[in-house]
């Protein structure tokens, strides 16, 4: 049985009412295309101001900043990895960023989280392999946290939710 907690939602992140979105950024953590641009649009200008003060964020890590205008209070800025052939501890940046992200939910007293396809836009990430990655992690996360009552990977395309969907449905089965 998947943990109830978990959802998979089509849409765009920026539209979610969650106490927390989380941002798949850059190491500069001063903006970029894909989802960090409609974040930091929908933000608006102060977010970038905040980001200015934090002076980056190592691949793996993530920082939250507030969510200024928009409807989530926090945005937890996840760094994920650019996919390099996979033999570059891809995964395991990518399942670090996933922990750190939920880490910082958890000590920002946030109830509810919504995750981006982390890496899986302009990094190339593979979309199945992510999935996987994404869901494991926060299923290993939430087994041990009480606190967090609601965590959506929010899909900005049918195959991502395809892929989720699957993850989800085959979480503790061996591949
Ligand atoms: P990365 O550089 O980490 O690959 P991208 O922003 O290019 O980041 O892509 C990450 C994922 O976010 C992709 O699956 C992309 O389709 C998705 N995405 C783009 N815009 C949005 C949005 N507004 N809401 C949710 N997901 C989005």
């Amino acid at each position: 049985m998947p943990d109830p907690r978990i959802s998979i939602f089509e849409g765009d992140i920026t539209r979610i009412k969650v106490d927390a979105i989380v941002n798949a950024a850059n190491s500069s953590l001063l903006g970029g295309g894909g989802v960090d641009g409609a974040i930091h649009r929908a933000a608006g200008p102060q977010l970038l101001e905040e980001c200015r003060g934090l002076g980056g964020c190592p691949t793996g890590e993530a920082r939250i900043t507030h969510g200024y205008r928009l409807p989530a209070k926090w945005v937890i800025h996840a760094v994920g990895p650019v996919w390099r052939g996979g033999s570059h501890g891809e995964e395991a940046l990518l399942a670090s960023c996933y922990r750190r992200s939920l880490e910082l939910a958890d000590q920002a007293h946030a109830q509810s989280v919504a995750f981006p396809s982390i890496s899986t836009g302009i990094f190339g990430f593979p979309k199945e392999r992510a999935a996987v990655i994404a869901l494991e992690t926060c299923a290993a996360f939430l087994a041990n946290n009480h606190s967090l009552e609601k965590v959506v990977f929010c899909c900005f395309d049918p195959d991502s939710v395809e892929a989720h969907r699957r993850a989800l449905d085959h979480l503790g089965n061996p591949p």
